[in-house]
């Protein structure tokens, strides 16, 4: 891709940044390794509010630093990240802290070749806390790709050399930075505010922002229908630990297929959990029975790692106890 000079692009984003870049959010005022790449591991399914509201500073609470992720064990990370959902991320998270004993390379090159670490999130890290220039490219800095150089379609390759094509070298840690805001405040998803936004000038997309990139047809999610079995004896109740890889180190209650309900067991109720492949519709069951290999109070449930269709059942069961 051709290489235009975007100087006065560059200096209505410094400018626009100065006004209205979000300056406190915590990642932005720390210069830890560990912190900022935790914020990028965090946020990259999860928005800027549930982070900062639910899981960033109750995981830093936890483990301040990455050494004591390295040291504890994965069930204990994934307690902490229990209700984050994509749990691919905490595991690669405690396998990154043991591969690098706690201690982050500092550079993009080096970061790339860890667990979890894509391209863009060794660019973000090496840039934000390293000051290496390079360019990220996340889901908003896509869309504003897609839309400032009027692209329907384009592959990875693509994007990153219009990526590198668009970025600040000279500022590039405030560019990247305006970048993930711009679009998650201005050239959003249904209603860009083209007018507002410091690339309105050379946008070539600005007339139909909404024609970029071409929309892809949603397919209708599969319903996966099972029958969660909640065995028990003596107070105490079974689990055991997933080995599906999207819930993979998770506890939960078994999960059945075809499943008959007879006259003595106790049907506690039903549910839904929607999974960005699937979505579970779930009846849950209470059956007496000693066969299975681990039994737990509820109490000591409570301590375990479960997902969030098993913290539904876990309440109907609650509800049936009181
Ligand atoms: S001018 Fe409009 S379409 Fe272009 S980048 Fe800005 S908000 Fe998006």
């Amino acid at each position: 891709m051709q290489k235009k000079s975007y100087k006065q692009i560059h200096k209505n984003i410094l400018t626009w940044y100065s006004q209205y870049g979000r300056v406190t959010l915590p990642w932005r005022n720390t210069q830890s390794a560990y912190e900022i790449y935790l914020s990028e591991i965090m946020l990259q399914q999860t928005q800027v509010k549930t982070v900062l509201e639910r899981f960033y500073f109750q995981f830093l609470e936890k483990f301040p630093t990455l050494k004591e992720v390295a040291n504890a064990s994965v069930d204990d990370v994934l307690k902490a990240w229990e209700g984050l959902g994509y749990y691919t991320r905490a595991r690669n998270l405690h396998k990154t802290a043991q591969d690098t004993q706690g201690i982050l390379p500092n550079n993009a090159q080096a970061l790339e070749q860890l667990s979890g670490i894509g391209k863009s999130t060794a660019h973000a890290v090496a840039c934000f806390v390293f000051n290496e220039p390079l360019p990220i490219l996340d889901a908003n800095v896509k869309r504003i790709l897609y839309r400032f150089f009027a692209v329907k379609e384009a592959n990875d390759k693509k994007l990153w050399e219009m990526a590198y094509a668009l970025y600040d070298i000279k500022n590039t840690y405030i560019y990247n930075q305006a970048m993930m805001d711009i679009g998650s405040l201005i050239c959003t998803h249904k209603n860009p505010l083209c007018e507002q936004c410091p690339f309105f000038s050379l946008c070539q997309g600005k007339d139909e922002p909404l024609l970029y990139p071409t929309k892809k047809k949603k397919a209708k999610k599969p319903i996966r229908k099972r029958t969660l079995v909640i065995y028990h004896q003596n107070n105490q109740y079974a689990l055991n630990k997933n080995d599906e890889r999207l819930l993979s180190g998770l506890w939960g209650f078994k999960q059945e297929e075809a499943f008959n309900i007879t006259k003595n067991m106790t049907e506690l109720g039903d549910f839904k959990q929607h999974y960005t492949h699937f979505t579970l519709e779930a009846k849950v069951v209470l059956v007496k029975n000693k066969e299975q290999k681990k039994y737990f109070t509820i109490d000591e449930i409570h301590d375990l790692a479960l997902s969030g269709a098993d913290r539904k059942a876990l309440g109907l069961l609650e509800a049936h106890l009181i």
